[in-house]
């Protein structure tokens, strides 16, 4: 059994340290991840330059790319074995809601959709800036996942997005499967100036929680509970498939 590990944090980020520990013994494992903090990368490919691999130790290789990237390469053409799952993470900070979509994290588990396993992101939500996450509580939650995968797989075509609270492990309520909820609008970019005077912006921070009730991943987290959200790459609106059917109806090409 062979599991790759990978995240959006950058290879020395001390989440993915702390999840290579905490799955040792389950598989054989292995690292690639970005050189630096791609967080918020999304589902990118880095495809106008070519990506550089280094070796950083036995099991352990960053690339000069995106989470997407290192994934890619990692199951098409970088070694000459292939894997089993990935396992993206463990992220400093939540992935709720609307984050999927800008996701490193989760992107390098959707990457992995084609392998024999179900991926699985995982992340740990933040306490205030001044504290650390506590990543040892999202290591154990990510053993208990993969260990049970292992033993009792679920459809391969399924992205497990896990989400750990700000909490220890004896504080944790239990662990839960939730839909995603979604966010308020993000808060606007902010202004500010380079030091010739042109304008240059910051991306503002993500909106609170709307739709964060029972049975949200948000809900889930702020109860005290790990959130597990099944995630699928299938973006079609079928409930909507009718009514274009009908508004199309009266377009002539
Ligand atoms: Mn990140």
């Amino acid at each position: 059994m062979k599991i790759l590990i990978s995240n959006d944090d950058g290879y020395r980020a001390r989440g993915i340290r702390v999840l290579r520990e905490s799955l040792q013994g389950l598989a054989e494992l292995t690292v690639v991840a970005p050189d630096r903090n791609k967080s918020g990368a999304g589902h990118s490919l880095t495809l106008d330059v070519p990506v550089r691999v280094g070796k950083v130790e036995p099991g352990v290789f960053f690339v000069t790319g995106t989470p997407t990237d290192c994934v890619h390469l990692a199951i098409s053409g970088l070694f000459d074995f292939d894997h089993d799952m990935v396992v993206s993470g463990i992220n400093d900070g939540e992935n709720l809601g609307d984050d999927v979509l800008y996701s490193g994290t989760v992107a390098a588990a959707i990457e992995g959709r084609f392998l024999g396993l179900p991926t699985v992101a995982i992340s740990q939500c933040r306490p205030p800036l001044s504290a650390e996450p506590r990543f040892e509580t999202a290591g154990h939650v990510a053993r208990l996942i993969v260990a049970k995968l292992l033993r009792e797989p679920l459809d391969r075509a399924m992205i497990l997005n896990v989400n750990v609270p700000d909490r220890s492990i004896s504080e944790l309520r239990g662990i839960v499967a939730t839909r995603l909820g979604y966010r308020h609008r993000s808060e606007a970019a902010i202004k500010a100036a380079d030091p010739r005077g042109r304008p240059v912006y910051w991306i503002g921070p993500s909106g609170a929680g709307a739709d964060a009730g029972p049975g949200t991943d948000f809900g889930a987290v702020a109860d005290g509970f790990v959130s597990v959200t099944p995630l699928q790459v299938d973006l079609t609106r079928h409930t909507a498939l009718p009514e274009l059917t009908g508004w199309l109806g009266a377009l002539e090409p």
